[in-house]
């Protein structure tokens, strides 16, 4: 069983004696900053000059400096950047301002574990990794509940990184739940592969094969909707709840009985093949490279993907589907960032 720690095995008194820099305003910095903020901790956001976000952090109540006069300020700084910018940040705004033995926070490893940010030894580097979207991270918290995190310690300098790590977890609402002891690597490694071949890779394909299935054989595209995309939240509901099993046993059992003799036939052996050779990719290194290097080009990949994802048929279905249901009013917006 992994090693966990909830509330008791943490001590806020460590962190409210520090005064922590949240670098960025977007889904996890917010969560972070206003979590931390109710936690008595002393907090600075770190934004660029002009950032959109500089008035909604304002308004909130924080204060708000820009990167390098937060980071010199500092005695933690988390980097809640987008991954492809962070050593950008680092190398201009964050490295020259650093105190030498101020403590680098990360909510993900991949700048560490694919080298493109490499601390002074000087530097607690400590990743506290809220496994949930930030906007409920906030949600949570204010509800006296908290998202489970996962924390890594990559380097000890101060010889308490650990007992900083917990401190801040705690001071977000993690330990409210229990935060699972990992590695950068572990964590960087299984979080690429989750949200590629299985959350946002596996299900997004999932679900496009299956609505051009049902669509190319003549049925109405609002009823394939229906059947390959809504019902998923519910069937991930249960899941969530009580694992397959609950799943299994709330659907009928006409449904339970095509799971066990159809879901092998589409989900082949082969598929687990793919999965492999996916997770070699980013083990060696070579997704980390295809994805900044695509970023540092303008993005012509990314942005020709995104393209065509949006322009898949589904999309126009759903989105006039979810505007005429009578509980649905409320505005689409995916400005707020991701989940995964
Ligand atoms: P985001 O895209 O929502 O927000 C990033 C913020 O950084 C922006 O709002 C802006 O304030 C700032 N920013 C953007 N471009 C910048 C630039 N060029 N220079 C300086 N500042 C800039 O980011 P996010 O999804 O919250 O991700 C932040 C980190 O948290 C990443 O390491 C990510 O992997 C990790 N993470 C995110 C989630 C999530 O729920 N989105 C969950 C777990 C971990
Ligand atoms: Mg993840
Ligand atoms: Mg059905
Ligand atoms: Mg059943
Ligand atoms: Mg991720």
């Amino acid at each position: 069983m992994a090693e966990m720690f909830y509330d008791d095995d943490a001590d806020l008194s460590l962190i409210q004696n520090k005064k922590v820099a949240i670098i960025g305003y977007g889904s996890q910095g917010h969560a972070h900053a206003l979590n931390l903020r109710d936690s008595g901790v002393q907090v600075v956001v770190g934004l660029r000059e002009g950032s959109t976000s500089w008035n909604k952090a304002a308004e909130q109540g924080l204060e708000v400096a820009p990167i390098a006069q937060a980071v010199a300020s500092a005695d933690i700084v988390m980097i809640l950047t987008p991954d492809q910018v962070q050593r950008h940040v680092y190398a201009s705004e964050i490295a020259p301002n650093l105190k030498a033995d101020a403590a680098l926070f990360f909510a993900h490893g991949f700048n560490i574990r694919f080298g493109y940010i490499s601390p002074d030894a000087s530097h607690d580097i400590c990743m506290v990794a809220p496994k949930g979207p930030g906007h409920t991270v906030r949600r949570q918290y204010e509800e006296g509940r908290g998202v489970p995190a996962i924390v890594a310690v990559e380097n000890d300098a101060s010889g308490s990184a650990w007992d900083l790590a917990l401190s801040y977890a705690k001071a977000v609402g993690a330990t409210r739940a229990g935060v699972v002891k990992t590695t950068f690597n572990e964590e960087t490694e299984t979080d690429l592969f989750g949200e590629q071949a299985v959350l946002c890779g596996g299900v997004s394909q999932l679900i496009q094969y299956g609505f051009e299935t049902l669509v190319e054989a003549g049925y109405q595209p609002e009823i394939a909707y229906f059947e390959v995309c809504h019902e998923l939240k519910l069937i991930v509901d249960l899941i969530n709840e009580g694992g397959l099993a609950k799943q299994r046993w709330s659907c009928s059992d006409t449904a339970e009985y095509g799971d066990y003799v159809s879901g092998p036939r589409v989900i082949t052996p082969d598929v687990k093949d793919h999965m492999k050779d996916v997770l070699a990719d980013i083990q060696s290194g070579a997704f980390a490279k295809r994805f900044i290097d695509d970023q540092d080009a303008g993005a012509p990949e990314f942005l020709a993907l995104r393209a065509k994802g949006e322009s898949h048929p589904i999309e126009a279905t759903g989105q006039a589907l979810r505007k005429s249901f009578g509980w649905s009013s409320r505005d689409e917006d995916y400005t707020d960032g991701s989940a995964a």
